[in-house]
């Protein structure tokens, strides 16, 4: 079977700035071939991120590329596969890890593949996944379980598996009291992974509907930040404060709350990251109480395997993850949702991607 000489992309032409609003296009474009080493990808679902949307509006700190295709969170199809690519074959199902890293450096050497310092980021710094085709490194390529879905398969490889690493950053588990800031995509996806491991959760958010969602999905408390001191109400609910506090707004007041949050001996981890420093607590109560805090930077291909494991096993169920789903027509406004928080998503997966 010939496969198309074009295809359809969603491709950046310009950064928003005081000159002007973002221009963001669906282009025709020369279907991308394999490299030798290469294993092309027909993208069958690629999910929206916040990082999109920093992407357009200028909130990296550097990049993109432009003009850029979008999209870094993608499962689909093998189409084609290289001349020197044995592993894979047309029509296998896979999940495509989103950063390539250098697989040379002494952080890839030990499976801390998310600080390569030579990160290639698609969607940023190279086409990403909001396109008909794709590309990759077989090494990047997760096989997807034959009952797993490629909407939930694609937003594994980061709206899940970014709160997963978080958490294991966090060491929560069994019994233990976790805090979760921020209860969007990610936020979201936290809580359900914090009750899967066994914690008792509390979730901080501004938003009524995302509130009664964690309920829904297992928080055993919720704080609607506008109407209380969320740090104040979670010392009260523990007796002194949680074991753990994850944040995943990217504020330096919401980061501030998550440690504030914790009690002596805690750790907070920050997902969410912005423009703000980080400003928090006197050094005197840090160092006394023995806290700690640490970022935590997307997933490694070892945290997306055990999530695909989870998903086989039954354990872990993305049934109700997936928001909305759109053509690549419907990308751009599904992105201007996801910034007004407009219907509330947790993710909107573009799933025709012809
Ligand atoms: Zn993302
Ligand atoms: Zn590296």
């Amino acid at each position: 079977m010939s496969l198309p000489t074009t295809m359809r992309a969603l491709r950046l032409h310009a950064v928003r700035s005081d000159a002007g609003p973002e221009q963001l296009r669906v282009d025709e474009l020369p279907r991308p071939d394999p490299a030798p080493d290469e294993v092309l990808i027909e993208v069958g679902a690629c999910g929206i991120c916040a990082t999109d949307v920093h992407v357009l509006t200028g909130g990296l700190p550097h990049g993109p590329r432009l003009p850029q295709v979008l999209g870094h969170e993608p499962a689909g199809t093998v189409a084609a596969v290289g001349d020197e690519v044995s592993d894979w074959r047309p029509g296998d199902r896979v999940a495509v890890l989103m950063g390539r890293p250098c697989q040379r450096c002494g952080y890839c050497r030990i499976g801390r593949e998310n600080l390569c310092r030579d990160l290639v980021v698609p969607g940023i710094d190279t086409a990403g996944a909001l396109a008909g085709y794709l590309p990759v490194d077989p090494d990047l390529l997760v096989p997807v379980p034959p009952d797993v879905p490629l909407h939930e398969a694609a937003i594994v490889t980061d709206a899940v598996a970014t709160p997963y690493h978080a958490l294991k950053r966090a060491g929560v588990g069994e019994g233990s009291i976790v805090t979760v800031v921020g209860l969007g995509g990610l936020g979201m996806h936290a809580v359900l992974l914090a009750k899967l491991s066994g914690a008792h959760v509390i979730g901080i958010d501004v938003d009524v509907i995302n509130l009664e969602r964690a309920v829904a999905w297992g928080a055993d408390a919720v704080i609607d930040a506008t109407r209380e001191d969320p740090v104040t109400t979670v010392h009260e609910l523990t007796d002194g404060g949680s074991d753990r506090a994850l944040e995943f707004v990217g504020s330096a007041e919401t980061a501030d709350q998550a440690l504030r949050c914790v009690a002596p001996g805690g750790r907070a981890v920050l997902v969410g990251f912005g423009r703000d420093h980080l400003e928090t607590l006197p050094l005197a109560r840090f160092v006394t109480q023995e806290l700690e805090v640490a970022g935590s930077y997307g997933a490694t291909r070892q945290d997306v395997g055990e999530l695909f494991d989870l998903l086989e096993d039954g354990r872990l169920d993305l049934g109700r993850s997936v928001t909305d789903t759109t053509d690549l027509d419907g990308a751009p406004a599904a992105l201007r949702a996801l910034e007004t928080r407009e219907g509330h998503p947790i993710r909107t997966v573009v799933t025709d991607l012809r």
